[in-house]
């Protein structure tokens, strides 16, 4: 056993429940507010010491906003919250038999377990598109894609061929879900407000935009309105929209694609890749708890399969049923729903011995903005599109941006860029290495 495994957390001892959440995205931190003063412990473990806002990473892609404003400090969040230690480990496995979590800075035991872990890239086996196309799950991500786009505009700028050139300045982004089309939208409009300002030496076409997808309309788990109207403001921002078409490898230089059965090549040196997640499984869980996806299979309590005291929220959590065969949308909103509930289901089986009410999902509708000033909305009895749309959009993630400081800084950049998009600052925090 390596030495970090045999060393305890270093934690104050208390006769409250112990309760250890490894995650705190949406439903991790969601579970943890509902438990404020609570007579529980609670242990967060996260690999990372922020939370992120990843429905707005691809505006830190675009350089539209910066890492700060999309990510908050976990022991801010959870200032007041004095019944809560946090440490920064990523965790290695679990032993449901023994109740204990293995992590690289040591062990904790554990009365309760809320596993939410959530998702990251699916490249569904492709070793090659993993390697050198870029995902867009995480904060690193975006600020990857910021870097390798700016290192890549600077490159064309000075002393390469036409060929060159034009694979340094063409974007292929691959996943016509909200992700790959918001990435799309915005990068359409870098495009057409930055690109001649910032960098004036490269010509306006030479920068193609292409949107892969695999289904046969974008926004496939959309309305048909919001597919047809997203699709319509995307040919118009000039994005060149490959429907049906799937791509199969990349070796750094030439994209793969099928299209209809029939392959094209793509040569360009900047591939986005938000066509789909997995469950972030750990080591430990059992396998017949894992299901399509690399979720985890939880009853309508959250509970993990055969397990009393295990349980899994937001995307990592599959709670299939009749109704729901697939499990509910890895969406923000089941994962804070999801949170909240379990956090107050847990504590009345703590005090009463039982679940207070089982989880059911509240669809309040999905939403995707497309460029600068348009956006699709599928509430419950209605469909918005457009302005009205995108101001929406807009007010429900400022809304939801965590701490007031971002909330703030996202208001102002947006305000800004409203008025005029020059104020983006194309920097590069950190150069971008490709693996090679
Ligand atoms: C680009 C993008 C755009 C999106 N846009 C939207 C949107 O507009 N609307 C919407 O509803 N949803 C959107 N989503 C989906 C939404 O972000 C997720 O459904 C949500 O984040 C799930 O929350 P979660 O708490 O389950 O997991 P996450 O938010 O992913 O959090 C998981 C946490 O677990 C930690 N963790 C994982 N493994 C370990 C480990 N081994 N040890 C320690 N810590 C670990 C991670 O560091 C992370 O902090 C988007 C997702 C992406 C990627």
């Amino acid at each position: 056993m390596d030495n970090h495994r045999d060393k305890h957390f270093c934690i104050p001892q208390n006769d409250f429940p112990k309760i250890v959440v490894i995650g705190a995205g949406f439903a991790g931190i969601n579970f943890i507010k509902k438990l404020k003063d609570k007579p529980v412990q609670v242990i967060l473990i996260d690999q990372n010491n922020y939370h992120q806002f990843q429905p707005l990473l691809y505006q830190v892609a675009i350089s539209g906003l910066e890492p700060d404003s999309v990510v908050s400090p976990i022991r801010k969040l959870f200032k007041s919250c004095i019944n809560m230690i946090y440490r920064m480990a990523k965790v290695e496995e679990i032993d449901t038999k023994n109740n204990c979590v293995y992590t690289d800075i040591g062990y904790v035991n554990y009365d309760y377990l809320v596993i939410a872990t959530g998702s990251s890239t699916n490249y569904y086996g492709s070793l090659n598109i993993e390697k050198y196309g870029i995902g867009l799950k995480s904060i690193n991500d975006a600020i990857n894609i910021r870097s390798w786009m700016l290192q890549n505009l600077e490159l064309a700028v000075e002393g390469c061929n036409f060929e060159e050139k034009t694979a340094l300045t063409k974007f292929v982004i691959v996943g016509g879900g909200p992700a790959g089309v918001e990435m799309a939208g915005a990068l359409a409009e870098f495009k057409k407000y930055l690109l001649s300002n910032d960098y004036p030496e490269i010509e306006y076409e030479s920068m193609h935009i292409y949107l892969i997808q695999s289904a046969d309309r974008i926004l496939p788990t959309m309305s048909l309105k919001a597919s047809e109207h997203a699709l319509k403001i995307l040919k118009k921002l000039d994005i060149e929209v490959l429907l049906n078409s799937r791509v199969t490898d990349y070796d750094g230089d030439k994209i793969t694609i099928l299209i209809n059965d029939e392959e094209k090549i793509i040569e360009s040196k900047n591939l986005i890749w938000a066509a789909g997640v997995k469950g972030n499984i750990l080591k430990g869980i059992d396998e017949k708890a894992i299901v399509q996806g690399n979720r985890i299979k939880v009853n309508q309590y959250n509970q993990v399969e055969g397990l009393e005291n295990v349980f899994a929220i937001g995307d990592i959590a599959a709670m299939i049923s009749d109704a729901n065969p697939q499990g509910h949308p890895m969406v923000a909103q089941a994962a804070i729903q999801q949170g909240k509930i379990l956090a107050k289901n847990m504590l009345y089986k703590i005090n009463k011995g039982v679940f207070k009410k089982p989880f059911s999902y509240v669809d309040k509708g999905s939403m995707a903005t497309i460029g600068k000033r348009d956006a699709v909305a599928d509430l419950k009895n209605f469909f918005l599109n457009g302005r009205i749309g995108w101001l929406l959009w807009s007010f429900i993630h400022l809304i939801s941006i965590t701490g007031f400081k971002n909330k703030f800084k996202v208001a102002f950049n947006w305000t800004m860029k409203y008025l005029s998009y020059e104020k983006a600052n194309q920097l590069i925090i950190r150069k971008y290495i490709r693996k090679s």
